[in-house]
């Protein structure tokens, strides 16, 4: 029997928490009151059981694609139980406070120190394409490839800054560097992975869409490429151009090397896009996933588990 006061949930939200103490995915549940539940992990995934508790607002996934979680779906598991669902991409431990009030909020704080681990030992090389009098290609209102590259680039250095990873990106600035010594800069420097950083370049202005190059005949590169490009998909929404095998980077032995076309700068619509700083984070974003991602997987590791 529903009663009116009988407790509803009514938002769910969540956030990456991130100081010098603490990195942490925040999961709130809001509800107008107080219920019994119940908070267990099932596989990888945080699972939250309430009881005497209805939905009050619409069931089904919310898709979060923060490196850690991937969505929270909310369910009506009987008509007075409701359960929430953090749908996990790594193992991570967590903690959970309620706090009264209107709403009441039901926290749980995620670990994100898994993604740290994942990263750990390892030395990334970004490499922010073209620069200088190499401008690389122009947006139909003259947007340059050369400094929207760079401002992803820049994105993507904070993020492993943020886990404490090794990170260089092979121009800070707007300097003419040749390819040649971009990828000797990689071999000098012993990175474990080389990611450029670039929007696609066509004559015909309606092609759009995110793909990703990488070293021919590299399984290491191909996985990483894929998830890489995965990920950009899930955060960027973009039609997926698909993975190139390029023979420019076998000078690179036993370094996965992987060449982002992040979106067509020659496209309008994509031009647009590329002037947005939220814009840059999320593709930033959506790489770092793809490379954690392939730390995660037994070949990313294999060199650091024999
Ligand atoms: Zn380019």
């Amino acid at each position: 029997m529903f009663s009116q006061k009988q407790p509803r949930i009514t938002n769910i939200w969540s956030k990456v928490i991130e100081s010098d103490e603490a990195y942490f995915t925040k999961v709130v549940v809001e509800s107008t009151g107080a219920y019994k539940y119940s908070v267990g992990r099932q596989g990888n995934d945080i699972v939250l059981i309430g009881a005497g508790v209805v939905a009050n607002m619409p069931t089904g996934p919310i898709e979060v694609n923060d490196g850690l979680v991937s969505d929270i779906t909310l369910h009506e598991s009987r008509p007075d139980a409701a359960t929430v669902t953090i749908h996990m991409e790594h193992p991570a431990g967590y903690r959970v406070e309620s706090s009264e009030g209107i709403p009441v909020r039901t926290a749980i704080f995620l670990e994100r120190s898994t993604i740290a681990g994942l990263l750990q030992g390892k030395k990334i090389l970004i490499d922010p394409g073209h620069g200088g009098k190499d401008v690389g290609g122009k947006g139909p209102v003259n947007l340059l490839e050369k400094n929207v590259v760079l401002l992803i680039a820049n994105e993507l250095e904070q993020l492993f800054r943020q886990v404490d990873a090794s990170v260089l990106l092979t121009r800070k600035g707007d300097e003419s560097i040749p390819v040649h010594n971009r990828l000797k800069m990689a071999k000098d420097e012993r990175a474990d992975l080389f990611i450029g950083i670039h929007t696609h370049t066509d004559n015909n202005c309606k092609v759009g869409g995110t793909a990703v190059l990488y070293k021919a005949s590299s399984r290491e590169s191909l996985d990483l490429a894929k998830l890489v490009k995965d990920e950009l998909i899930r955060k960027l929404k973009l039609t997926d151009r698909g993975l190139k095998g390029s023979r420019k980077f076998a000078v690179l032995e036993g370094i996965p090397v992987v060449e982002v076309e992040v979106v067509a700068i020659t496209n309008w619509v994509e031009e647009g896009l590329l002037r947005s700083p939220t814009f840059h984070k999320r593709a930033a974003e959506g790489i770092f996933n793809g490379i954690t991602k392939y730390y995660a997987t037994t070949d990313g590791n294999k060199k650091v588990k024999v």
